[in-house]
């Protein structure tokens, strides 16, 4: 089956090196860089395939490793030459780029203003326990993106911050974490993910999954906080809001983890041309590669014919088959979840999401909320600025 969106969004990690040394990284780390004439390989079959499919827009998302080991002119000449591709083949290109900006300067404006509309995305935790440059802490980590999250904002960058949640984060509550976010780093935007133990087994990550329990908690307090303190005010959480619109029949993107099949809207290349579901299967599992871009074929082939593909499309048929989604009020919502959680869990992707509980649980608070708000007949914006 092809992919059926549009926009398709691509995964391109251009390098697996990074200047971090995560402990719950779930990366394969190699210092194998994408060049320019392999780019242009991959971008030629990729609009190729999109011509084929009568697919218009092709949204780039651009990480690593970490992507700032490379240098601004590497991304400026990149984004010409994906220009020049693109138009040759009628298609539209957009760009997203996700750094830990830890090699973050104001050398990097010009491209980010240009090529990535001035926004960005990047990652932090509260507390934080297991981010960490090589031979340092924790705690040098926070004060050094402390300091880039202030310059990025200095710059007028569109800054959005993904968190994952430990277990110290439960301990200290949803009030510190907000207020840490939203007070203390001036944040209007972040996204909560559900951590997962992919890639080579550390300390780290022992603690994956979370507690369903007390991860359900702490997001039902947050909820609190935030409608009570931040939604009114332009403050997004994601996947919070995302959830508020869909069960108020409001334009909304939820996360990939509950799509109908991420098979159909994203695919991924590392910097070696392996084509892959995403991020998290590129350098942790080879087993689940479709292919090489970089090889002979187009990028059609790879995707009709490729056993590893068919497990990911398989996936809905044979969740139903063994779990309880079927009776789940909220199937149509969440789909079982996300492939990569449950293979990491339970080494089958023919299993549900293990924070399967949490999800529940969310889905329902949200549903009151928007019940709530729907019946105060729309007296708070339709979505936060
Ligand atoms: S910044 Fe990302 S890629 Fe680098 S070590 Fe941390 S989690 Fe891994
Ligand atoms: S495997 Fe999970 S994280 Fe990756 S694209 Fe699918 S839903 Fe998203
Ligand atoms: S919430 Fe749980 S039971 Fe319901 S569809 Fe998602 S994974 Fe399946």
């Amino acid at each position: 089956m092809s992919l059926t969106r549009d926009p398709i969004s691509l995964i391109l990690l251009p390098t697996l090196e990074c200047n971090a040394a995560c402990e719950y990284c779930f990366e394969d780390k190699s210092r194998a860089r994408l060049s320019h004439e392999q780019l242009a390989v991959i971008i030629d079959k990729i609009c190729t395939y999109m011509v084929e499919q009568g697919i218009v827009t092709l949204a780039i998302n651009w990480q690593g490793g970490e992507v700032m080991v490379l240098p601004p002119s590497w991304f400026e000449e990149a984004g010409s030459l994906i220009q020049e591709i693109a138009r040759s083949h009628n298609r539209e290109v957009e760009h997203y780029i996700q750094s830990n900006l830890i090699g973050y300067s104001r050398e990097w404006l010009p491209v980010l203003t240009e090529m990535f509309n001035s926004s960005i995305g990047s990652s932090l935790d509260f507390p934080n326990l297991y981010r960490k440059l090589p031979g340092g802490g924790p705690e040098q980590y926070k004060a050094i993106m402390e300091r880039r999250i202030r310059q990025v904002q200095e710059d007028s960058l569109d800054l959005g911050i993904i968190a994952l949640p430990n277990e110290e984060t439960f301990a200290m509550g949803a009030a510190r974490f907000y207020d840490y976010y939203v007070k203390h780093l001036h944040l209007k935007s972040f996204q909560i993910n559900t951590p997962f133990a992919g890639g080579t087994d550390t300390p780290a990550k022992s603690a994956y999954p979370l507690d369903n329990e007390r991860l359900t908690a702490f997001l039902l307090e947050l909820i609190d906080i935030w409608m009570a303190e931040g939604y009114a005010q332009g403050v997004r959480i994601s996947p919070f809001e995302q959830l508020l619109n869909y069960f108020l029949d409001r334009e909304q993107h939820l996360l990939c983890i509950w799509g109908e099949n991420c098979a159909n809207e994203f695919f991924c290349v590392d910097p070696l041309g392996n084509l892959s579901q995403c991020d998290c299967w590129a350098a942790s599992y080879p087993a689940f590669h479709f292919g090489n871009l970089l090889e002979p074929g187009g990028l059609g082939a790879l995707l009709t014919n490729t056993p590893a593909r068919n497990r990911f499309l398989e996936r809905p048929a044979a969740l139903m088959a063994v779990e309880d989604c079927l009776d789940c009020a909220y199937l149509a919502l969440c789909h079982g979840g996300c492939p990569v959680r449950a293979y990491t869990m339970n080494h089958d992707i023919r299993t549900k999401d293990p924070y399967c509980p949490t999800y529940k649980a969310l889905f329902s608070r949200m549903e009151q909320v928007a019940a709530h708000l729907a019946a105060q007949g729309g007296c708070l914006p339709v979505s936060a600025p």
